[in-house]
């Protein structure tokens, strides 16, 4: 069976994800340097690059302190997720195109989601903050009477008086039979 994540090799992703990620140098993951120094290659991942950093002295590699770091799943897996979760496809459609579990691929793009989540500029952070803010103080500028009624015991009321409604009808249904 021909999937997306065989036709792809962990080499090409790894190359994409330190062009991604050290896009402005290679920086210590621990303390921010960019004094780093490269140190051969992983054990158990040929492609994956290692490096020390020359200020904190720790090692760390491509993907340390990444959603991708510590899986199970090589890493081609995980960006054809995440490129397929980018073109809209569900969770039993992705799966299908790796040829997961569906519920593995359920954890895999709620992880990949949060991460993105988590990750998300500043910017569009605050633009979020500042739209819910002006929706809000739009809504009590135009009607401020009825958005305290809306909010208030109107509605309750209302809704009481519509239920007392409906079992005064059965009443008289019940007692005409
Ligand atoms: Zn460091």
């Amino acid at each position: 069976m021909i999937t997306l994540a065989g036709l792809l090799d962990d080499a090409k992703c790894y190359e994409a994800v330190r062009q991604y990620r050290w896009a402005d140098g290679v920086t210590c993951p621990h303390c921010g340097s960019k004094t780093v120094n490269k140190r051969g290659k992983h054990d158990n991942h040929p492609e994956r690059q290692r490096y020390c950093c020359r200020d904190c002295k720790k090692e760390f590699d491509d993907l340390t302190g990444s959603i991708f770091s510590g899986r199970h799943q090589p890493l081609r897996v995980w960006v054809s997720c995440l490129y397929l979760m980018g073109l809209n496809l569900s969770n039993q459609q992705i799966a299908k195109e790796l040829n997961l579990h569906k519920d593995d691929v359920q954890k895999m793009t709620s992880e990949l989601r949060q991460a993105v989540f988590d990750n998300k500029p500043e910017v569009q952070l605050a633009g979020e903050v500042e739209f819910d803010e002006v929706y809000v103080t739009a809504g009590h500028k135009g009607h401020p009477e009825a958005v305290k009624k809306k909010g208030g015991r109107g509605v309750a009321a209302s809704s009481k008086g519509f239920g007392d409604g409906v079992r005064s009808k059965r009443k008289n249904r019940r007692s005409s039979a």
